[in-house]
């Protein structure tokens, strides 16, 4: 069956084009897709101009749209196990991971089923008794929704659900390298009912069918997950015809420790922040910012357990941790720890492909630990998105925060510590969007994500991450209509 979704047909790329899908547990081929080049990124979203422009989607009444999300949250737990299997093939990732990545989505779905039909309009009282003024809110138009590979399925899902229920059109576009969930969802939202063009799906590499994707007058707004040079050549494209952008970008995210947390728990919560799918997490807590009188201790902790965790295939029940998700990715990270080591940083474990044989195909590399960093080193500041951890060590609290805070990017922050008030206020200081406080990493569809400053900008998740896809109209309307007399002659 073709993979690429337009104006309700599945179809083939119109030159032909198709792409190997590769599992990085094994380096080998395992699907075949099709592969869009720039014509068929254009009929997309003609597509979905057509059906806002036309079709019913954009009036239907929002009690419908969001029965529609509520049957895809129904259809994405019938097909758990396949979906989640698929995600593991894919990505690499365990499939526990992967079956909570489908609760996950399955989540913001009914989150936005319930959320897309909360009253959001309201009346201003202009001091004028014949004078009707009203906020009211419609869909913005056409959407370009474009997602990573870490989180495929999750991550399309945070602006799927929102700009549907709140009536626009979509045109989705996966990362070339895991596309599958993404077309079993749009599989999914199509039995779910929704109307021809609603929902369009093009698969292809980004630098291809981006330019269609993004700077296509048809397109209202482009919501964007990926890294940061990606994002801001998108919000330049999208420049020329004032769309609205959301980019959701990359982070270095501090984890901050003092002294005074229970040892084995702290181990335990910086293992989990940074290593978890081998760091390639947005908000992976990759900058380790700890005091330095449990310094020793808590490192010496983390370097012992990162080298008990259990690799493999992300099928097999007792793995921890599957590969990087490509060759080429590898290599990039691989780059990182070639770095570290130039610029001084001690190398107390990993750095290297593991030697199990059965590990040889995939795309390995081993939790890796760089203590005696400081700010100045590039291995602290710039998003390595694998697995590598950084240590720098502080003696004040005020010396915390601002190695916190000394980032460009601002996406996520913990810090763990059993003095309340110290964690509130340490909370308070870091410019990140999401801070934890003794712990790293949960999320709710309820609460919203985004980062502050080259993290990027808008917010997916909760009521302003449906607010994105919403246009606000004042309407004014006057009930005794009078000349204005302002001009007198
Ligand atoms: P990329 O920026 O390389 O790609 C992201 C998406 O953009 C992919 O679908 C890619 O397609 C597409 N793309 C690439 N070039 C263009 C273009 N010119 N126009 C339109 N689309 C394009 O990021 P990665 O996939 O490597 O993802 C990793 C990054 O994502 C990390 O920096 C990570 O921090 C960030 N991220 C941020 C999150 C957040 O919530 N803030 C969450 C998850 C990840 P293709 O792959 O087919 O080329």
């Amino acid at each position: 069956m073709p993979e690429l979704f337009v104006a309700g047909q599945w179809r083939s790329a119109a030159a032909g084009g198709t792409r190997d899908v590769v599992n990085p547990f094994d380096a080998q081929v395992f699907a075949v897709v099709d592969e869009a080049a720039a014509e068929d990124a254009e009929a997309a979203v003609l597509a979905a101009r057509t059906a806002f422009d036309d079709g019913p989607w954009a009036r239907t009444p929002v009690a419908e749209r969001a029965a529609l999300l509520d049957r895809v949250a129904d259809l994405l737990q019938r097909d758990r196990e396949e979906i989640a299997r698929t995600e593991t093939l894919d990505t690499g990732k365990t499939l526990a991971e992967s079956r909570i990545d489908v609760d996950d989505v399955t989540a913001v779905f009914r989150y936005y089923a319930r959320e897309g039909v909360v009253e959001v309009d309201r009346t201003v009282d202009v001091g004028r008794p014949e004078v009707h003024s009203r906020v009211v809110h419609h869909p913005v138009g056409v959407c370009t929704l474009i997602a990573p590979w870490n989180y495929p399925l999750l991550q399309i899902s945070w602006k799927v659900a929102p700009a549907l229920v709140a009536g626009n059109t979509v045109v989705l576009k996966p990362s070339e390298v895991t596309p599958l969930t993404t077309v079993h969802l749009v599989k999914l939202l199509e039995e779910a009912g929704a109307p021809p063009g609603v929902v369009n799906l093009v698969l292809g590499a980004g630098g291809a069918v981006g330019p269609a994707l993004t700077s296509h007058p048809a397109v209202d707004l482009v919501s964007f997950t990926g890294g940061l040079a990606t994002g801001r050549s998108i919000a330049k494209v999208a420049a020329d015809t004032v769309k609205r952008v959301t980019v959701e970008l990359g982070g270095k995210n501090p984890n901050i420790v003092f002294a005074d947390v229970d040892l084995d728990v702290a181990v335990d919560t910086v293992l989990t922040g940074v290593f978890l799918h081998s760091g390639q997490v947005c908000s992976a807590g990759t900058r380790l910012i700890v005091e330095e009188s449990i310094a020793d201790d808590l490192v010496a902790g983390v370097v012992e357990r990162a080298r008990r965790i259990r690799f493999g295939n992300g099928l097999e029940e007792g793995v921890e941790s599957g590969p990087l998700v490509s060759a080429q990715h590898r290599e990039k990270v691989e780059g990182y720890v070639a770095l570290g080591l130039e610029e001084g940083a001690r190398l107390l474990t990993g750095g290297r492909r593991p030697d199990a044989p059965d590990l040889q195909r995939g795309f390995f590399l081993e939790p890796t630990v760089f203590d005696g960093c400081d700010r100045s080193m590039r291995i602290v500041q710039e998003e390595t998105f694998g697995p590598i951890l950084t240590v720098e060590r502080f003696r004040t609290e005020e010396e915390a925060v601002f190695l916190g805070n000394d980032t460009t990017y601002g996406l996520a922050g913990a810090v763990q510590t059993l003095d309340v008030d110290r964690g509130e206020r340490v909370a308070a200081a870091l410019r990140h969007g999401t801070v934890w406080i003794n712990d790293f990493g949960p999320y709710v569809p309820e609460a919203e994500w985004g980062g502050q400053r080259m993290s990027g900008n808008g917010r997916e998740l909760g009521p302003a991450g449906l607010a994105e896809y919403r246009e606000t109209k004042h309407v004014w309307r006057t009930t005794r209509p009078a000349a204005p007399g302002w001009f007198q002659g």
